[in-house]
């Protein structure tokens, strides 16, 4: 038994990155660069006003209620025809280009507009402004050639935003895995069958096809294999078309645990087999490669009981697709919260317990354990927001402790 570290760190040492792919930046969301983006524009392209208001010479401001001649108004988008000489003074909107000879604006507000007529208008200026007041200088956002986001950002909405400013209208990502999804077990019928004596729904089949759905680029929902060899070896055959398969069951210590046997028979090495981490222990991982990208396959034996399918999924499937969407090194992003109550978890490896997350008032988040029977409660998710990592200790754990967790997707 190896502890999660490990494995997450064995994950990274065999799998490989797959090979990049070009998309249009609408469908890039939730994909990860494979390639640097530079700006190809200087942003902003000119001295910009930051105001709607009246471009000056600062100097000319020095003494307040200074009255100056309006010689032109630059709207966005529009370019200034004059320079400003002393005395003058231009109107700008938020986003026009700083005429030449201003090097400050004055807001709306801190103005009195003395005459408005088509041929002559002044201002009175009520403040005095320093050079560079309310200018934002040309490139000062960013510049040509700088690099804005690197390779092997995750790409969330408002990367869009900056993505569009700076011209990328196709983007260079990671391909993502095909997926295969197959449960075992002589006790499974399809959620469409009423179950038997001794028999039990595939909760883990859409479980898991749902999971991977955030993370693939297709998936493949291959039903139930019966716990016996020629069963699981003819399934899995076909799993092994594609580039992840994620297996439930049968990879214990029971009569009926055939899973890491079968795998082997197929051609599929082992690369770690338990993990010290709860729920989950009989995780089991394997890889076939044969020397490129494209010819890799990742296979997973995940524990059946439905939380522990859950939670090896989240640490280690997310980890492994870390891996082949170019990052380094597998990253649990977690967050934290304080703990509401006493907490105790039994037993020596570490846990991931279901938790319900209560919004506090000091602005932390308020963590409070739910009454959890362990890895075949799948029952108790349905109440939980979010699963508390507990290292293992000795000791219980006391109310104010701040604790990470592992927040579980939303769609
Ligand atoms: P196993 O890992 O095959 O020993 O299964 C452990 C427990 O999880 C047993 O109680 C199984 O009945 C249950 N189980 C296995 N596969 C599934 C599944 N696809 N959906 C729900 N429960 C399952
Ligand atoms: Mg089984």
């Amino acid at each position: 038994m190896i502890e999660i570290s490990a494995a997450l760190e064995l994950i990274a040492r065999h799998v490989r990155p797959l090979a990049a792919e070009s998309i249009p930046l609408e469908r890039a969301v939730g994909r990860v660069l494979a390639a640097a983006i530079a700006s190809e524009v200087d942003s902003p392209p000119h001295d910009k006003s930051l105001m709607d208001g009246f471009a000056v010479r600062a100097a000319d401001t020095a003494t307040t209620g200074v009255d100056l001649e309006v010689i032109e108004t630059v709207l966005a988008g529009q370019i200034a025809r004059k320079t400003l000489r002393p005395g003058t003074a231009c109107r700008v909107m938020t986003g026009a280009p700083i005429p030449p000879g201003a090097d400050a604006v004055v807001m709306l507000e801190q103005t009195t507009v003395m005459t408005q007529s088509a041929e002559e208008a002044r201002v009175r200026v009520d403040v005095a402004v320093g050079p560079g007041k309310h200018i934002m200088r040309r490139g000062e956002s960013m510049r040509a050639g700088e690099i804005v986001l690197p390779a092997g950002t995750v790409i969330r909405p408002y990367h869009l935003g900056v993505l569009a400013e700076v011209g990328a209208a196709t983007v260079r990502v990671t391909q993502r895995p095909s997926v295969a999804i197959l449960a075992t077990g002589d006790e499974l019928v399809a959620v469409e069958q009423r179950p038997g004596p001794a028999q039990i729904r595939n909760s883990n089949g859409p479980l898991l096809a749902a999971q991977a759905r955030r993370i693939a680029s297709d998936v493949r929902d291959l039903g139930i294999a019966r716990d016996d060899y020629q069963s699981l070896r003819e399934r899995i055959a076909v799993g092994l078309e594609s580039d992840l398969l994620i297996l439930t069951g049968g990879v214990s210590a029971g009569l009926a645990d055939l899973v890491p046997r079968v795998l082997l028979d197929c051609g599929v090495r082992q690369v770690f087999h338990k993990v010290s981490i709860k729920p989950g222990k009989p995780i089991w991982f394997g890889i076939v490669d044969r020397g490129s990208a494209s010819t890799q396959k990742l296979i997973f034996g995940l524990p059946g009981n439905p939380v522990s399918t859950l939670v090896c999924f989240e640490v280690f499937v997310v980890g492994a697709c870390q891996v082949l969407a170019g990052q380094p090194s597998p990253v649990r992003s977690h967050s934290y919260g304080i703990l509401l109550r006493d907490h105790a978890v039994r037993g020596d490896r570490p846990t991931y317990w279901p938790v319900r997350l209560i919004w506090q008032t000091s602005g932390q988040t308020g963590v409070e354990p739910l009454p959890w029977r362990g890895s075949s409660d799948l029952r108790c998710l349905a109440d939980a927001d979010a699963l508390a990592f507990f290292p293992s200790r000795e000791t219980p754990y006391s109310v104010g402790e701040i604790v990470p967790l592992l927040t579980l997707a939303e769609y």
